[in-house]
């Protein structure tokens, strides 16, 4: 089997005219795709061509029906996990190019996604969907199944998962239940039935709060939700029961402790984005996520190979309340150059609120796509301070690139404006995520009440990244001043 695909990416498909009249009569780039295929497939009868149907591809064409020795691989990417993909409407319009699919191929592999990628140490309660979802690939004759999940150690319950998953493929019609029990009462002993009700509750937390179930979700997303104060207590008291139930058994001590790791990173992603926090028991909960880590030799906690140890030191310099409070918070933005749509429900306070983004670039981040961006910040008088940094999020995975540069001037008036100095950002092509600050310090204090940033992106991917011709990211998501 040789796979010839598509890159990752939204757009990345050809627009010449000759390729743009294959969609519109396929009435879906994957036309064009499953054309050339099957010209390969006919020089290469003895061999099988496996092809992505994934992103633009994921709908059928119209037309063409790809040959029996065109594998289609068949990706569920976009949908949201908190139902079975027959209940949400992302997952309805997989299930109608699946079904599209099923009419013209005997041939179909479904590539599946069960975890958070960008917090694969993170409660991910999909468990209740697995079940249905593997009967309705079985339904649409899909013949291989590819169940992306456990990437690495640590992850969200990832032996009960690996155990189901696999069992359910085997036999999609068995008791999905009664396998989540056996192997909890096999695997945990005697703390099984409360990681069991931990379990169901966070399931009728999620349904019950009609949040989605993402696989780039972060935690905060949920702290409304199946994470909330409360619940987040329950689960807590029922670690602790599952815990003293195996106190005098080391070996399942350690795998209830291994499976909780979830939910401590989940709190303490949920913490840093409240500003009551106590900060001492912050402390502890990070210092023992550390050492757990370190016993359990956890080595990422997300598909990018960020290591738990920097996670902890960053969140020590970054989350932590600081000595010095920046002389910005609360200040007013007024824009010059806004962010994209999607964040400017957000901009107007997230650059000036002291709370700092995490990996995921879905909350407190402000993006900016292909153009460059720029604002004043009003600190409401006038101020004396030595240094402006504006932090920005490096995660090429999702096509986020350092700025170009970034430009602060000062003002007192809002009409004449000094210049404090720029920052430029060396390339970097690293795939860890990564949070770089543009600082500029002056070598005296000066007064100000109006400062300018000004952003000059990149503007498209360069050369070397897989989006190469598109529009790149930016994402800001504070501003410091002291
Ligand atoms: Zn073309």
């Amino acid at each position: 089997m040789i796979s010839v695909s598509q890159n990752d990416g939204n757009n990345t498909f050809c627009t010449c005219e000759n390729c743009r009249k294959v969609y519109e009569e396929e009435g879906s780039p994957a036309g064009a795709y499953i054309r050339f295929m099957n010209k390969l497939a006919e020089r290469f009868p003895d061999k099988e061509i496996s092809t992505l149907a994934y992103l633009f591809t994921m709908h059928p064409p119209k037309k063409v029906k790809p040959l029996p020795n065109v594998n289609i691989m068949l990706c569920d990417i976009d949908c949201m996990r908190e139902v079975p993909l027959t209940d949400n409407a992302s997952g309805r319009d997989f299930v109608k190019a699946l079904e599209g699919w099923s009419a013209i191929s005997n041939n179909i592999f479904v590539w599946d996604y069960g975890i958070n990628f960008d917090n694969m140490v993170s409660c991910f309660p999909n468990f209740h969907v697995l079940q249905k979802n593997i009967q309705l690939f079985k339904k649409n004759h899909v013949t291989m199944h590819f169940s992306q999940v456990n990437g690495s150690k640590g992850t969200d319950f990832s032996e009960m998962r690996a155990y189901m998953i696999g069992k359910l493929m085997w036999n999609p019609y068995q008791n999905a239940d009664s396998l989540m029990r056996s192997f909890m009462d096999g695997y945990y002993g005697a703390a099984a039935p409360y990681l069991y009700q931990y379990q169901k509750i966070m399931q009728g937390g999620l349904l019950a709060s009609g949040t989605n179930l993402w696989i780039y979700d972060s935690p905060v997303t949920h702290k409304n939700g199946m994470l909330n104060d409360q619940l987040c207590k329950t689960y807590d008291e029922l670690f602790d029961q599952a815990e003293a139930a195996v106190a005098s058994d080391p070996v399942r001590l350690d795998r209830v402790q291994l499976s909780r790791l979830s939910l401590i990173y989940s709190e303490l992603e949920i913490a840093r984005t409240k500003t009551n926090q106590d900060v001492a028991k912050v402390r502890q909960q990070l210092d023992y996520f550390r050492q757990q880590c370190r016993k359990f030799g956890i080595k990422s906690l997300n598909e990018r190979s960020n290591a738990p140890e920097d996670y902890c030191d960053l969140y020590e310099k970054r989350f932590l309340p600081q000595a010095e409070k920046s002389k910005a918070l609360g200040a007013k933005v007024i824009w010059l150059q806004k962010p994209g749509e999607r964040y400017q429900k957000i901009a107007d306070t997230a650059l000036t609120d002291g709370l700092f983004g995490g990996t995921t670039f879905v909350e407190s981040w402000v993006g900016w796509e292909g153009v460059d961006g720029s604002f004043i910040l009003d600190l409401g008088e006038e101020k004396e301070f030595s240094s402006v940094e504006a932090d920005f999020l490096h995660q090429l995975g999702q096509w986020i690139l350092l700025p170009e540069k970034v430009t602060y001037s000062i003002s007192t008036d809002n009409q004449t404006y000094q210049p404090f100095g720029s920052f430029s950002f060396a390339e970097d092509r690293a795939p860890q995520v990564k949070f770089v600050g543009g600082k500029v310090t002056s070598d005296k204090p000066v007064k100000a009440r109006y400062i300018k940033v000004e952003v000059d992106a990149i503007g498209m991917c360069p050369a070397w990244h897989y989006g190469v011709g598109h529009p790149a990211w930016f994402f800001m998501d504070e501003v410091t001043v002291l």
